[in-house]
């Protein structure tokens, strides 16, 4: 099968960037919870929004280094692979910060993967896909012809151009996320994906 894979909070699991790099970029007082939305609404509490959005840039560019992927990614990768199964990856994210220093983003990806995921003997160079746009991502879902396509965010899977051939399946590692759309197949662990894909 053709299985498609978003990255940003798919693959790569940001908790542990955010809370170090926070660290690194503010002085935040203690009660403030060293997560995106802690971060966040505290910097916007203090109308610190530009820096806001240059911590994203910094975290999308640089602060990757701290990134991991999410437990179980890397072996189900490698698994479904072993399989036959041919793996994409088609995320959106801006190629530059819309505040701070001007990395390209795609490149830090792009890098992160190398180090993190084709190191352990996945080579899917030329099947690595980084739009700017979720129209472009839909669109490129659509063209690659994915059968599964696995994603944090169910307004991708809902887009309205979202292929009829493709099936989605929301990734929910937090499964605590009362405000996820129950209109999907979910799954909490990447583990629990190659026995989706069996049935399908
Ligand atoms: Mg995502």
């Amino acid at each position: 099968m053709r299985i498609g894979l978003d990255f940003d909070n798919t693959i790569a699991c940001y908790d542990s960037a955010i809370t170090k790099l926070a660290e690194e970029m503010f002085e935040l007082p203690d009660l403030v919870p060293r997560t995106k939305l802690g971060v966040r609404d505290y910097l916007r509490m203090q109308a610190r929004e530009v820096e806001w959005t240059a911590f994203q840039g910094e975290l999308y560019g640089p602060g990757m280094r701290y990134a991991q992927a999410y437990e179980g990614a890397i072996e189900t990768m490698l698994e479904l692979s072993a399989l036959g199964h041919e793996l994409f990856i088609v995320s959106h994210r801006s190629k530059k910060p819309y505040a701070g220093t001007p990395h390209d983003l795609h490149a830090a990806a792009r890098a992160w993967l190398k180090e993190t995921v084709q190191s352990h003997g996945l080579f899917i160079n030329d099947q690595v896909f980084f739009l700017e746009t979720r129209d472009q991502k839909v669109q490129m879902i659509k063209e690659l012809g994915c059968e599964i396509f696995l994603d944090d965010l169910p307004e991708v899977l809902e887009a309205p151009e979202f292929p009829s051939i493709t099936r989605g399946i929301l990734f929910v590692p937090d499964s605590s996320n009362e405000k996820v759309s129950t209109h999907h197949t979910t799954i909490s662990q990447w583990t629990s994906l190659p026995a989706l894909i069996k049935q399908a």
